[in-house]
């Protein structure tokens, strides 16, 4: 049995690794390839501080080989379920139950079904955040598939970097196709082909409540309050999983608060 499962390992989940380690505690992390991890899909890095042009895989290998270090156990594959039992939670992978007395969820968003050729070219022209990767397209042309509420928000952000963007709501298309070489290079929309540079897919993630009886969440992200506690005692939440803005230095903040609080839950 771990003090601590951790299910996820990528910035946040690592950050949270590191952190209760440092205070003693024994943690397991449980994650898919660190190829799934958003962060890997990265090129390049620019506003991670001490690490100008990092590329996402670099840094992700630099955070898994801290965590390995310091001790942290790794299992790579995928967590089905975590069912609450008494003080503990038993955590299903497969055929196999890891045990532990408390639970950190740091899981990255949960996407609905992609468009065909959206995971093809996710980091090769398509992206899911505009204020990450809008630089890059300046001067470009760039479709927007606006399915959430901070979408127009979005385009208007990427036309002031200046990007030429081409906006899409579910009014204006329902099919989307995304084409390309070695990156983007068309959308296809309800039939139409629009040359892009870029495709930015804006919408809501799925609630990952099905992962855990009684975790509330709120507009597809687990809901937590300011000590990444979320509704079901001794589970905490960190990083995308529970809200925008998806940004990586945000991820590791909120991995380090959740393993102190999930320390001091430990302790009391
Ligand atoms: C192309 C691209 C470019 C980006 N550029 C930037 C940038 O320049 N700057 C910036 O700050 N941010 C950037 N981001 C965002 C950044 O990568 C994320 O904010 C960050 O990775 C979030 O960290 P996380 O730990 O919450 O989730 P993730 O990095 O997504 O890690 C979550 C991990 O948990 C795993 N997982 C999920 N469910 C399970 C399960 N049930 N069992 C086991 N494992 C599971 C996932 O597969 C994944 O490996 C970019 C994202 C993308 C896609």
């Amino acid at each position: 049995m771990h003090d601590i499962i951790i299910i996820g390992g990528g910035p946040a989940g690592v950050s949270a690794a590191l952190t209760a380690r440092n205070r003693g505690k024994s943690v397991l992390i449980i994650s898919n390839d660190a190829a799934n991890s958003d962060l890997y899909k990265s090129k390049h890095i620019n506003n991670y501080p001490g690490l100008p042009r990092v590329s996402g895989a670099q840094l992700l290998d630099n955070f898994r080989a801290q965590a390995l270090d310091a001790g942290a156990e790794v299992i790579t594959a995928r967590a089905i379920s975590a069912l609450p039992f008494g003080e503990k939670f038993f955590v299903s992978v497969g055929m196999d139950n890891y045990e532990c007395l408390s639970l950190i969820l740091a899981t990255g968003v949960i996407r609905a079904a992609a468009f065909p050729g959206e995971q093809e070219f996710l980091g090769r022209g398509v992206s899911y955040c505009a204020t990450c990767d809008g630089m890059l397209y300046r001067g470009k042309r760039v479709a927007v598939i606006g399915l959430n509420a901070e979408a127009e928000d979005e385009a208007r952000a990427l036309r002031a970097m200046g990007c030429e963007v081409e906006y899409f709501d579910k009014a204006r298309a329902k099919n989307f196709e995304i084409r390309g070489a070695q990156t983007v290079d068309t959308l296809v929309a309800d039939g139409e082909e629009f040359p892009v540079s870029g495709v930015f897919v804006l919408r809501e993630t799925i609630s990952p409540g099905s992962f855990m009886q009684g975790l509330v969440s709120e507009g597809g992200h687990i809901a937590v309050n300011e000590r990444m506690e979320t509704s079901v005692k001794g589970v905490f939440a960190a990083g995308d999983c529970i809200g925008r803005p998806y940004q990586v230095a945000r991820a590791v903040g909120q991995g380090n608060t959740a393993a102190i609080s999930a320390c001091e839950y430990l302790d009391a």
